[in-house]
């Protein structure tokens, strides 16, 4: 049940991140806070296929 996603940057449009998550759990669209190493701070970053 575990779909692997891939983390944009909402600011600078990176992908930095790939994760996974529970489909069955986690219907939205997952937001997280991480570190953006082209911005070089904390920023949104967004599931995108
Ligand atoms: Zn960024």
């Amino acid at each position: 049940m575990r779909e692997n996603i891939t983390l944009a940057c909402t600011e600078c449009k990176q992908r930095n991140y790939e994760t996974s998550k529970n489909k069955r759990n986690t219907t939205e669209r997952v937001e997280l806070t991480k570190f953006c190493k082209f911005c070089k701070k904390h920023t949104a970053h967004k599931e995108t296929k």
